[in-house]
């Protein structure tokens, strides 16, 4: 059996976590998550990290923090996770919806200026799978119409934009450390600001807004969104061993090009654009049809090698369609690579011999459509 995601532990993440248990300090209390905030905002080039339990709860904070008036407009690509759409509309706030460019899988930045209105408020940047969103146009639209940025660098350790860390860009950013991430925590997320208040500010939303002084006397509701010593102690670990990581997941997208390469039905990876090489956070392939897309997988599944579905559009979104929430407007390139897009073992727990082999099973099943 080969699972489409296996984490790997080579470093000090047991011996962190020992410590953990030996001290007792096993809450948000502990040392190890003033660490991985001071270690990781440090790596990534921000002046402040608020680490918190997942990825999607760095965005809920994120976006409250920024205090956008309610009904504003959000520009976010519609084919993405659903976690910033869920926060925009938690928030109350009204995702607008933009296209993705065919050969990077990121929001065509074309697209973005046409969909801003009088009231939009902010652009959320989710990078996609292994290679940035081009955002020099993005920091000039936003520096243009006075536009806040929350860029969405969940799947991005690592990965840099024109020489400077994806994570580092616009008025906030987020990471998640979930086991299929480059660097996990179990659970875990961190948001990275440059803004004193800001960061202030989500410290206080994420831990229930205890005030200062007067701990049980609350003026605004927020969450319970701490980051356990526990996982903040893989995470340091983790971090200790980034730039293998980083490495590593670069020779697996090498591995599956060389190997798949040629094929006419499925397109790869675009490989490098200008201002980045891919970092592969998953290894995905958009079939020519949904049809082979779904043989493929079906007949991987069967050998027992996992694989997973791209992501589904959020205009697409049974719940956003109840809600009313988006028009008719096609996306037709995030429409294609929603049905024939689904993405192989890329994992740090693969070996060479298990993309070949991967590989060998990918193509076989290619020929036999
Ligand atoms: C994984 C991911 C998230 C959510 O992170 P969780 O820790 O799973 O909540 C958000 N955005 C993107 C782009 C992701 O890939």
């Amino acid at each position: 059996m080969i699972p489409v995601n296996t984490p790997h532990f080579s470093g000090n993440e047991k011996k962190y976590l020992n410590e953990c248990i030996d001290t007792g300090w096993i809450s948000s209390e502990g040392s190890f998550v003033k660490r991985f905030e001071s270690e990781f905002s440090t790596y990534i080039g921000r002046k402040h990290g608020i680490a918190v339990c997942n990825g999607s709860a760095a965005l809920d904070v994120a976006l409250r923090a920024l205090n956008l008036e309610k009904g504003s407009e959000v520009i976010v690509p519609t084919f993405t996770i659903i976690s910033p759409v869920q926060s925009l509309v938690n928030e109350g706030l009204t995702p607008v919806l933009v296209d993705s460019d065919e050969q990077t899988w990121n929001m065509d930045v074309n697209q973005i200026e046409a969909r801003i209105s009088s009231k939009t408020r902010a652009i959320v940047i989710v990078h996609i799978y292994g290679l940035p969103v081009d955002m020099n146009p993005i920091l000039e639209l936003a520096k243009r119409y006075d536009l806040k940025i929350v860029e969405d660098a969940a799947e991005m350790h690592g990965q840099e934009y024109n020489g400077k860390k994806c994570g580092s860009f616009g008025d906030i950013s987020i990471f998640s450390f979930y086991p299929n991430k480059h660097i996990t925590t179990g659970e875990g997320g961190m948001i990275l600001t440059d803004d004193d208040a800001l960061a202030e500010r989500c410290q206080y939303l994420k831990n229930l807004c205890f005030q200062p002084g007067r701990r049980f006397v609350h003026s605004e509701i927020g969450w319970n969104y701490r980051m356990t010593n526990m996982q903040a102690a893989l995470g340091v670990a983790q971090l200790e061993q980034v730039e293998t990581i980083v490495s590593r997941k670069r020779e697996i997208g090498a591995r599956y090009n060389s190997n798949l390469t040629g094929i006419q039905k499925l397109q790869l990876p675009w490989r490098q654009t200008d201002y980045a090489e891919n970092i592969y956070w998953v290894y995905g392939l958009v079939a020519e049809s949904e049809e082979l897309a779904q043989k493929i997988q079906k007949d991987l599944g069967n050998l027992k090698i996992g694989t997973r579905p791209f992501f589904w559009c959020m205009h697409e979104q049974p719940v956003f369609l109840k809600m009313g929430l988006f028009g008719n407007e096609p996306y037709p390139v995030a429409e294609k690579m929603a049905r024939n897009g689904f993405y192989i073992p890329s994992g740090l727990g693969l070996t060479n011999d298990q993309i070949d082999e991967v590989s060998q099973r990918l193509l076989e099943s290619v020929n036999n459509g």
